[in-house]
């Protein structure tokens, strides 16, 4: 069902209780400008948080650091209401001098743990507003070479405080050899670095059949994706969401073309609650408890 997110799956994935409430989540996007993250997000929840955007004249003026630009939207699937946040980094890795360009997001992120430690600091916490971001979707250019010395010091900062989900931007660029070789090298670069990225769970009890599918998410990452949010015409008359070439379509929702399918797999239809537990349970404590030992507590 291509206009389907998945997010009605939701209640599958939570106890009954919490969805009354409805369901918040935060996904921030970063990576140079041009790699099609807002064209990924329209793609991922099929609405259009971002509208088409006239170029900028060459004449405007373009700012000369990280901005961060949150978007909210409700959106609502067979009676499950979510509320969606999209925290977009524009300017990141577009200045001559990219130094600490990581700097404003981890601050950011950190803001937002902040600003929940303070509610639940509150005789009422009745309440609360979880505005922390519960996943980081981290685009790679797809140079078809390795990662860049940016794209390292970003994740590197990060990955202590965020669920990092590494993808590679506009993979339709690359042929399929070029993409299963540029994500070895990725991957290597990640291990080599010691990158911690967010791992589908695999509990012990858990039965065969969702062992298989963590596996087979856990085995596209970092995801080649495409996105696109027009509808286009194959050769063989399907009305199918992609990109149209000269020597043919490239589809969205096909598994055979891109890992755009998995990749929403992994950030709404499975993982959603998992990633919002990961960033409370571990990466929320974890900072909670680096602050409360650096102010001496
Ligand atoms: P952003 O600056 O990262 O938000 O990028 P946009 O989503 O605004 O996309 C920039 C340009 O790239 C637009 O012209 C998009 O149509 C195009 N684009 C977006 N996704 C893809 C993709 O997967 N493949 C290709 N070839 N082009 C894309
Ligand atoms: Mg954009």
């Amino acid at each position: 069902l291509m206009g389907f997110v998945g997010f009605a799956n939701l209640p599958n994935q939570v106890h009954r209780k919490s969805v009354r409430k409805g369901f918040q989540f935060t996904a921030m996007v970063v990576g140079e400008s041009g790699l099609g993250k807002s064209t990924l997000i329209n793609t991922l929840f099929n609405t259009t948080l971002y509208p088409p955007k006239a170029p900028l004249p060459p004449s405007a003026e373009r700012p000369s650091t990280v901005a961060i630009e949150s978007i909210s939207a409700d959106i609502e699937e067979n009676g499950v209401r979510l509320r969606l946040t999209v925290v977009d980094t524009p300017g990141f890795g577009d200045f001559v001098n990219n130094d600490e360009c990581w700097k404003p997001i981890v601050e950011n992120i950190e803001a937002r743990f902040d600003s929940y430690l303070e509610q639940e600091n509150r005789v009422n916490r009745q309440k609360i507003v979880d505005n922390r971001v519960h996943a980081c979707l981290y685009f790679i250019q797809p140079t078809g070479h390795s990662l860049k010395p940016i794209d390292i010091e970003f994740m590197r900062q990060l990955h202590t405080r965020v669920n990092l989900i590494p993808i590679i931007a506009k993979a339709d660029t690359l042929t399929d050899e070029e993409v299963a070789e540029f994500k070895a090298r990725v991957l290597a670069d990640i291990q080599y670095h010691k990158i911690h990225i967010f791992e589908a769970p695999t509990y012990e009890n858990e039965d065969e059949e969702a062992l298989a599918e963590a596996k087979e998410i856990m085995s596209k990452i970092p995801f080649a994706v495409v996105g696109s949010d027009k509808l286009v015409k194959t050769p063989d008359g399907r009305e199918v969401r992609g990109r149209a070439y000269p020597w043919g379509v490239v589809e969205v929702d096909n598994e055979d073309h891109c890992d755009f399918v998995k990749l929403r797999q992994m950030l709404v239809r499975t993982y959603m609650e998992e990633l919002r537990e990961y960033t409370n349970d571990v990466l929320y404590e974890n900072w909670r408890t680096d602050k409360l030992l650096s102010m001496g507590v």
